[in-house]
This record gives C-alpha cells, sequence and structure tokens, in this order.
C-alpha cells in the first residue's frame, strides 16, 4: 500500500522506547508528563460534569463558557487581548498542531528549533509538509532570513515559524528581542508563527512571554492543560488563532476531523482555568523540579559533563559525552531498567544527548539518575 508520507519516518526512537517501557518496574523518565497526581478537584470537577449534563456533542468550538474563561485567562496571564471567537479548544496540544497543520502547511516548509520537541518533525510530515530545524539559540531574524533564502533557491517559500517557549526538549526561553525579531521577519515576509506554549507555567528562571502579547494578526498561539494540571490523558487543549475567519476555518476542519473535544474533559478543562487551580500547587512543582535539577548538576560536575542548565519546562537535556543516544537508551532500559528520550530525534545534532523528566518525585528522579550515570561509567570502561 502506498500512503501519502513515509510511515517509517514519523516513528521516533523515544516512541520505541516508550512502548517497550511497560513494566511497572520501570523508572520512566522519557515521558513528557508530570508523574504528580492532578488535584483532587479535578476528580469533582469530573463527576459534576456528569451531574450536569455534559455527556452530549458540544459547538465544534468548544463551550462558549470554556472559551470566555480561556479568553479571561490569556487576558489576565498572557496579556492577549482576545475574543472568545477566535479561540478553538482542542483535542490536546497536538490536536492544535494538526489542526493548524493541515490548515497551512500541505506542500509548505516550517521551521523547527533545534532541539526541538521529537513529534513535530512527525506531526509535520503527517500534515504532508516539509521542515526545517533551525538553532533555537539563533532563531531571529537573520537565521530565518538565511533559511528562507536557501529555500527560494530549490524554488520553496517558508510558510511557518514554529517557536516553543519554555523549550521542550532544553528548557531554553526566547527573549523579548528574540521574539520581536521573528515577529518583523513573519510580517516582511508574510509567514505564519506557531507558538507552543504548553510549559508556560513552568518557569524556573526569569519571565514567560506569549509572543501574541506583542503582536497577534500572523500568529497562532497553542496552549494546554496536559502539563499544567497533570491531565495529559484529559486531551483538552486550544489555539488562539490570528482572527475570526482563520478560528472558523480551523472550527470546520475539527468539525470533520472529531466534531468536538469530549464534552466532560472540556467542563473538567473549564473548572481548572475558572477556578486557577494550578496556583495551589505550581510552585511546589517547580521546587520539586528545581531540587532535581540540583542533584543532576551535582552528579554531571562529577563527572566534568557540562550541561545548561534548564529555564523552564519539565526536562533536563544534557550530553554524554561518547555514547550513542539510540543505543544507549534501548540498553539502559535492558540493563537499567530506566527509560529515557533519545537526542538524536530532537534535531541535528544531538546524538550525545538525552532528555529525561524532571517533574518527578525526588526519590524516584535520583534512583534514575544514579542507575543512568552508572551505567554510562560502566561502558565508559
Ligand atoms: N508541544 C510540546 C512542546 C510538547 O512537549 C507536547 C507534549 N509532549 C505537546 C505540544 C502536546 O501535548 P498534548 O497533546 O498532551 O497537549
Amino acid at each position: 500500500m502506498h500512503w501519502s508520507f513515509d510511515f517509517k519516518r514519523i516513528i521516533t526512537h523515544t516512541d520505541r522506547v516508550i512502548a517497550k517501557a511497560k513494566a511497572p518496574d520501570i523508572i520512566k523518565l522519557s515521558w513528557g508528563e508530570p508523574a504528580f497526581p492532578p488535584s483532587k478537584k479535578i476528580r469533582e470537577a469530573l463527576l459534576e460534569a456528569f451531574n450536569k449534563g455534559y455527556t452530549r456533542y458540544t459547538p465544534p468550538a468548544g463551550l462558549q463558557e470554556l472559551r470566555e474563561a480561556i479568553s479571561d485567562k490569556l487576558r489576565r496571564k498572557n496579556k492577549i487581548d482576545t475574543d472568545p471567537s477566535e479561540i478553538i479548544v482542542t483535542v490536546g496540544g497536538t490536536g492544535a498542531l494538526h489542526l493548524i497543520f493541515r490548515l497551512i502547511a500541505k506542500g509548505e516548509v516550517i521551521t523547527i528549533p533545534n532541539p526541538g520537541w521529537f513529534a513535530y518533525p512527525s506531526v509535520i510530515r503527517v500534515a504532508e509538509a516539509n521542515l526545517v530545524w533551525i538553532d533555537e539559540k539563533k532563531y531571529g531574524y537573520e537565521a530565518l532570513q538565511k533559511a528562507r533564502e536557501g529555500l527560494k533557491r530549490k524554488g520553496k517559500e517558508l510558510k511557518a515559524i514554529v517557536i516553543n517557549s519554555p523549550s521542550n526538549p532544553s528548557g531554553y526561553i526566547f527573549s523579548e528581542k528574540q521574539l520581536k525579531e521573528i515577529l518583523d521577519f513573519a510580517e516582511d515576509y508574510s509567514a505564519y508563527i506557531i507558538s507552543d506554549e504548553v510549559y508556560e507555567d513552568f518557569i524556573l528562571e526569569g519571565k514567560h512571554i506569549s509572543i501574541a502579547s506583542i503582536k497577534k494578526d500572523c500568529v497562532f498561539t497553542v496552549f494546554s492543560l496536559s502539563k499544567t494540571y497533570a491531565l495529559t490523558g484529559l486531551r483538552i487543549g486550544y489555539i488562539v488563532a490570528p482572527d475570526k475567519q482563520i478560528a472558523k476555518e480551523l472550527t470546520i476542519l475539527q468539525l470533520h476531523t472529531c466534531v468536538c473535544p469530549t464534552s466532560f474533559a472540556q467542563y473538567v478543562a473549564l473548572v481548572c482555568i475558572r477556578d486557577r487551580i494550578e496556583e495551589e500547587y505550581i510552585s511546589k512543582w517547580i521546587s520539586v523540579i528545581k531540587e532535581n535539577i540540583q542533584y543532576l548538576d551535582k552528579k554531571l560536575k562529577e563527572r566534568g559533563i557540562t550541561w545548561e542548565k534548564p529555564k523552564g519546562g519539565i526536562y533536563a537535556w544534557f550530553p554524554l559525552p561518547r555514547i550513542d543516544s539510540k543505543k544507549f537508551a534501548f540498553e539502559l532500559l535492558e540493563k537499567k531498567k530506566v527509560a529515557v528520550a533519545v537526542g538524536a530525534d530532537f534535531g541535528t545534532k544531538w546524538d550525545e544527548y538525552i532528555r529525561i523528566t524532571t517533574a518527578v518525585e525526588p526519590e524516584i528522579f535520583r534512583e534514575g539518575i544514579d542507575r543512568i550515570l552508572q551505567y554510562y561509567d560502566e561502558i565508559q570502561k
């Protein structure tokens, strides 16, 4: 059978590690989700959703009251001034990205940060688009212009720029200067910006700026409830579209993809956002993440390994010199029962890197680190 995209290219090494890491005794540091339990209020909200009858189809763009609560949240927290009619509730951040790429990207070229979330290339390929990696720290006017010129020579245009701040995997946070340069480029060359802000609540150093708070008419912003509320299974995210017309088009795409996101999940999302339930625990999670990073930093220093501590997000991204991350991850899983994400999946020059989740209870995190480094030491001998 012939499909419009190459299946072999959309399955990553990390997908394979995650699929293999099923046994309960495995320390799972490969996952992109906080391991903390979700707030009790979320369980109550789910029961309430049924009692209130949120069990039927909703409008394809999502419940009106949820979109209003999101619009208030965007104004308060992200300084994005937007109307509920420009918001589409989606099946997670992944569902959001898929709708956007389906709308704008077929046959087009999109830039993504290097390193960047390992699923971007797959989601882009599923949408039958092409991608170019751009060094995350150099992401700015000049680098984009250079990428565009390279594409022009091949008769192609640059359609959209993906940014992800705080970043998965590096925890990098884009500076205001960088965001402004990216906006200037997008304006000068009629490109769209897709700003993935699913880690907005995990700020360890500095502050989070939503690019759409500076200017929004070429920006799609993607948010998710997965990380902030430890609700990866809820499958609720949302898009802030550049304008009402584009929001309508995304809504029609969603209608004919899945009709609407799950009704009672949307109700849970409404309670989370309206009642700001993250405020009761997020700073506690951030202290745990910082504590874990300190431990890792000490252990890496002992081995003379230099790395950059994350400024945000829920990951540690570091090199293990002289390893092949693909081989290392599978051997580590088998021999030490620890699952990690494979650096090679995150861009073009990360063969010796691994990514681990820091949003994990410290005892588990420490045990995981000890096993990773023990195995690393063993293979160095
Ligand atoms: N963007 C980034 C950068 C992510 O890391 C993830 C999840 N790993 C997502 C989007 C999507 O998450 P979800 O579909 O669970 O909202």
